[in-house]
């Protein structure tokens, strides 16, 4: 992913945005539901969006002035849900797809949840733990009258994590004098976050991945033990789902971060390699294998495709050398809907991102259940929950691929519009 800024921007300008790729997909399995167009005008846009600028005093004394979004897309089946990035690129648009899919994604997992999402425009690489604390917490102020456990519940996303979701739960709870748990999901389990929560997209992946192939759904590959897998990012879903797949016996062969990846065709153990990433502070120049580029990551001649990184990375001319006859989406909007195409065409199996990587959510869902019952559940238990949650889920997306003659992707599509659709019939519209 080394790319220069000006080839990033020749490349994202011929793109659509996120937010027009997720209205086309909609359009798409809508289309096929038949579902009435003011019906369908509802579910395409957003129905709160907030754009907030506030300011966070650096560790210089001085005051900096930060942007950022939350983007309520819809509640019809529940409080509005999803993550929170810190990203220098996060952007308005960016922000309104990944709200929309949320809401896809709760459906296709049955969770009563809508879909939200959030981002402030920043560099958390470039800041102090400080400076970092008092950004998320003069955010959460911002945000503090439009979100709760009923309303809307932040989630850790791209570079933000459990010890961020406690600052702000925290302040939150100052802002209005009261004790919530359930305001955040992916907190530390100390102050009521669920076991298991952390690994949780990435196991929902390897759950589903693991379901398909023993249904005997992916072509030429029998069982995990064996199956080879390239993952493109090692971040918190990259890498747990590398080391889970690993840990049954799946032979990582290549592995990227950002500023680059390594391959070993013998296999990787990514237990080794988070050490390493640990120890030197780069996923390169480990020992036993090969340093890779981003692209030659992704054109890896293995079985399995994971593609854990950002939105857009299997883009361009890449969709016509990848090898692998399985790109399984951990990350949200891996795929343009060019390179799906191409995808397509050349009988290559996507196993789309809100049914893959909905073990997130998912167990954000049974934290916020705790939450709510002052309950804590062992680990086991959420994650034999998660498997029956994953597993339903993709039986579902395949039944509707099927009836509809379609792909998984308009097949997931098409299950979590028709959720949403007759829930939002029943309820009907305050006049
Ligand atoms: N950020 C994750 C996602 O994109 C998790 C969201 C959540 O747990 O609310 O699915």
């Amino acid at each position: 992913m080394a790319e220069t800024k000006s080839v990033k921007k020749k490349e994202s300008s011929k793109l659509p945005t996120p937010f027009e790729v997720s209205m086309m997909q909609v359009e798409k399995a809508a289309k096929m539901l038949k579902v009435p167009s003011d019906i369908l005008n509802f579910l395409k846009v957003p129905q709160r969006i907030l754009r907030l600028e506030f300011p966070v005093i650096m560790d210089s004394g001085k005051i900096q002035m930060f942007k950022g979004y939350r983007v309520q897309h819809n509640n019809v089946c529940g409080p509005f849900k999803g993550g929170i990035r810190y990203h220098p690129l996060v952007g308005m648009e960016e922000v309104k797809a990944l709200a929309s899919w949320m809401t896809w994604k709760c459906a296709v997992a049955e969770l009563p949840f809508g879909g939200g999402k959030g981002g402030v425009v920043c560099d958390p690489k470039a800041m102090s733990i400080k400076e970092l604390e008092r950004m998320t917490r003069r955010f959460t102020k911002e945000l503090a009258n439009n979100i709760g456990p009923d309303v809307d519940i932040p989630a850790p996303d791209v570079n933000t994590n459990p010890q961020v979701m406690a600052w702000i739960q925290d302040t939150y709870n100052t802002h209005h004098y009261n004790n919530q748990t359930g305001v955040v999901t992916g907190k530390p389990v100390e102050i009521g976050g669920s076991l298991g929560r952390n690994e949780a997209t990435g196991r929902g992946g390897f759950f589903v991945i693991n379901h398909a192939i023993l249904k005997g759904h992916l072509k030429g590959i029998s069982q995990i033990k064996g199956t080879s897998f390239a993952v493109q990012g090692f971040g918190n879903v990259g890498s747990n789902f590398a080391k889970i797949a690993f840990d049954e016996g799946a032979k990582i062969i290549a592995i990227s971060q950002v500023e680059g990846g390594i391959y070993n065709p013998e296999g990787l153990d990514p237990h080794k390699v988070e050490k390493h990433i640990a120890k030197t502070g780069t996923i390169l120049n480990y020992k036993d294998a090969k340093n890779i580029d981003n692209t030659a990551l992704l054109a890896t001649k293995c079985d399995v495709l994971v593609a854990a990184a950002l939105e857009n990375a299997i883009r361009g001319r890449i969709a016509k050398r990848i090898k692998a006859s399985v790109v399984l989406e951990l990350a949200n909007g891996p795929t343009t809907p060019k390179s799906d195409a191409i995808l397509k065409e050349r009988g290559i199996t996507v196993i789309p991102d809100i049914l893959a990587n909905a073990g997130g959510v998912t167990v954000s869902y049974f934290e916020w259940v705790q939450n709510l019952n002052h309950d804590s559940w062992t680990e086991k238990e959420v994650n034999e929950k998660l498997y029956f949650r994953m597993t339903k889920a993709y039986d579902g997306v395949f039944v509707n691929a099927k009836k509809y003659k379609t792909d998984l992707r308009t097949g997931a599509f098409i299950m979590a519009i028709d959720r949403v659709v007759k829930t939002l019939t029943l309820k009907g519209f305050y006049p």
